[in-house]
């Protein structure tokens, strides 16, 4: 049987944003009297990119690499999280051909913080910035994202066979 040269994945993740906590998200650190809070560094964005990835390798999802009842796994670097998936991936056979995500947040503002985000993502991936897609929208006042209580991220994976 002929196996497909191509595998797209889809992930999500929400976290709630925090007075006080860091704000990291896509591996950059954002200036923000809030941000996400978690079991990791609660990097919202990586988290959903990394199950887009395992998603489209037909592998489990971080919740089951990465238990958020394991203590190693306390303030962790998403990046590690990110860069596993990709590893697995490639063990698996595939390569990251291109990422896309919307990160979905009332604050803070993401579009000045865009370039570095879409640069870090890329240098964790080791594939070139034109291959990630990161846009910023609002819940438009709606939910506990709209109120600012929360910050999600949906993402998008292609995989190619390597
Ligand atoms: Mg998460």
């Amino acid at each position: 049987m002929t196996q497909p040269s191509f595998r797209i994945g889809t992930g999500f993740d929400i976290h709630p944003l925090k007075p006080g906590r860091p704000c990291v998200l896509g591996g950059v650190t954002i200036p923000s009297d809030v941000g996400p809070d978690g079991h990791s560094d609660a990097d919202v964005l990586l988290h959903a990119a990394a199950d887009a990835i395992l998603g489209a390798a037909g592998l489990r999802d971080i919740g089951t690499l990465f238990p958020n009842t394991d203590p190693a796994c306390k303030g962790m670097d998403s990046a590690v999280i990110l860069r596993r998936a990709a590893d697995e991936a490639a063990r698996a056979g595939w390569s990251v051909g291109n990422l896309d995500v919307v990160v979905i947040a009332e604050r803070p503002k993401l579009s000045a913080h865009v370039p570095a985000i879409r640069a870090r993502v890329a240098e964790i991936l080791g594939i070139d910035p034109s291959r990630v897609g990161v846009k910023a929208t609002t819940n438009e006042g709606m939910d506990a994202v709209g109120q600012g209580r929360a910050v999600s991220v949906h993402a998008v994976c292609l995989l190619f066979r390597a």
